[in-house]
């Protein structure tokens, strides 16, 4: 949606493993579309990919990444993000447990943060395969914002993703 202000480019991950996956993305990226002073520029694939780093028998993910370019501050777009998540019916049972939603903030252009509640870039890029390979369908040479992945993107484990559409 149409906003004021300084625009900043930030890379979001979304990922689905309950019910209509599709149906929860589509949902997801039409409301990060409507946001105040935000647009979609680019969409990476989807990804089908296996849980990673769970304590129970999970479905697999749908994964893809975003990017966006939007006039609203990094702490603020967390809080349209974790209310985007509520929206589709998420709720918090278990670490890492199945979920309609999980939006996470990656990459910010110009701007890194180190609180718990946001931490940017996201401290886990390095070493998720179903991060690494939809933000390189976003940034094919490897560097975004001046966050080079390259080595991390060759050295990860890309086994447990598989191209969805
Ligand atoms: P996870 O994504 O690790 O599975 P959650 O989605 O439940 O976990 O997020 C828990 C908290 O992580 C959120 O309340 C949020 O404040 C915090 N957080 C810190 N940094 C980020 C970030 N870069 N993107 C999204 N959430 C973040
Ligand atoms: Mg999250």
């Amino acid at each position: 949606a149409p906003g004021g202000g300084s625009e900043m480019q930030v890379v979001l991950g979304l990922g689905t493993n309950l019910g209509d996956r599709e149906a929860n993305l589509a949902r997801a990226l039409d409301a990060l579309e409507r946001l105040e002073g935000t647009q979609i520029v680019k969409l990476s694939n989807l990804y089908e990919t296996e849980p990673f780093d769970v304590i129970s028998q999970q479905e697999d993910y749908l994964n893809c990444c975003v990017l966006l370019e939007t006039s609203l501050k990094p702490q603020r777009l967390l809080e349209h993000c974790l209310e985007i998540e509520q929206s589709l019916g998420r709720v918090r049972l278990e670490y890492h447990g199945a979920r309609t939603m999980d939006i996470d903030i990656l990459l910010c252009e110009g701007f890194s943060s180190d609180t718990p509640q946001l931490t940017v870039p996201h401290p886990h890029i390095r070493e998720r395969a179903f991060v690494l390979v939809p933000l390189s369908d976003l940034f094919p040479l490897h560097s975004a914002f001046g966050y080079a992945f390259h080595e991390a993107y060759e050295a990860v484990d890309k086994a447990g993703v598989r191209l969805y559409k």
